[in-house]
């Protein structure tokens, strides 16, 4: 039997449908939720992002503020730079876009954040909090995997999760998001021993590892939930494609449901990030947060 395909794009567009209502409620009251991008060097596809992100936000009637810094430029101006974006009050959240050129330490820029404006939820402190199930700014792509899967699955207690992929951005946070769904969570990684095996386990089977269709129909559990994270480019027939982590062929007939490359994970993450947005400015603002966005 064919699995039913997750429609992440519609699910981002609902998404940010409600982004927009929110927005509209906010400047009703004289607040305008504002996103400050920062992107450092010239990098195309962080260049694509960005021009994404900030078309998305304004889409959305938010404000948005680009900073976009030459590739030398040192690490106590860009400091200086997210000091005066913390301290900006239009500004609610502020993304710093990775990766950074080389000679700037990722951790140290990521950290000198406001934890409260971090949207991107990779601030040491919104670590700690999601990990100890407090109220946290959660990270934009593992948010949207969780959204796609309650919305598949309504509740994820007790059901068997893996996550293949255990980084800082998307598989820690991920496997913590589950958890705290009352999943039985198994993180997999390149030491784990027979991971088609530990997959098999699996009632929800996220990938996210960055190698092209690695998981195949023969991993997954019949009527298995599939989120394909990865995000490849390959060359086939002398064009260039994107696959994900996921052989989509196989695993469709064999999972209950599984998110496509391209429309699945992919367009969740902006939407999250624009979501993050609206509940940083009301965190901010001491207002209600609006429901439907996030945890
Ligand atoms: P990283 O390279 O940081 O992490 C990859 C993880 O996969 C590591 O934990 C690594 O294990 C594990 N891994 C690598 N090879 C294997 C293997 N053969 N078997 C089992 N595990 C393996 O990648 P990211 O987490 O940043 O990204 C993962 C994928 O998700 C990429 O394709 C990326 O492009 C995509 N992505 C998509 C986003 C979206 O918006 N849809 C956003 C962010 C990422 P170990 O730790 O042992 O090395």
């Amino acid at each position: 039997m064919a699995a039913d395909v997750i429609d992440g794009r519609a699910f981002a567009a609902r998404l940010r449908g409600r982004v927009a209502e929110a927005v509209a409620g906010l400047k009703a009251q004289g607040v305008v939720p504002g996103l400050a991008v920062v992107l450092v060097g010239e990098d195309p596809a962080s260049q694509v992002y960005v021009r994404s992100k900030g078309k998305q936000t304004v889409e959305a009637g938010m404000a948005s503020f680009e900073h976009r810094l030459a590739a030398d430029t040192s690490e106590a101006e860009l400091l200086a730079l997210i000091e005066r974006l913390n301290a900006d009050p239009e500004v609610h959240g502020i993304l710093v876009q990775l990766p950074l050129p080389s000679h700037l330490n990722s951790d140290l820029v990521i950290n000198a954040i406001d934890p409260a404006k971090d949207v991107d939820g990779f601030h040491i402190s919104n670590i700690g909090l999601l990990g100890s199930g407090q109220k946290a700014m959660v990270p934009c792509t593992p948010l949207g995997c969780l959204l796609l899967l309650r919305d598949r699955l309504g509740s994820l207690a007790g059901l068997d999760a893996v996550v293949v992929g255990r980084s800082n951005i998307v598989g820690k946070p991920m496997a913590q998001l589950l958890l705290r769904e009352s999943c039985t969570v198994t993180v997999a990684h390149s030491r784990t021993r027979d991971l088609p095996g530990v997959c098999r386990r699996a009632d929800i089977l996220v990938a996210a590892v960055g190698r092209p269709e690695m998981v195949t129909g023969d991993w997954v559990k019949p009527g298995a939930t599939v989120i394909d994270v990865g995000i490849n480019r390959v060359e086939r027939d002398g064009k260039q494609v994107l696959v994900g982590d996921v052989d989509f062929a196989s695993v469709a007939g064999v999972a209950g449901a599984v998110t496509p490359v391209p429309g699945g994970v992919g367009p969740m993450t902006i939407a999250c990030l624009l979501a993050n947005t609206v509940t940083a400015c009301c965190r901010a603002k001491g207002l209600p947060e609006p429901g439907g966005m996030g945890l």
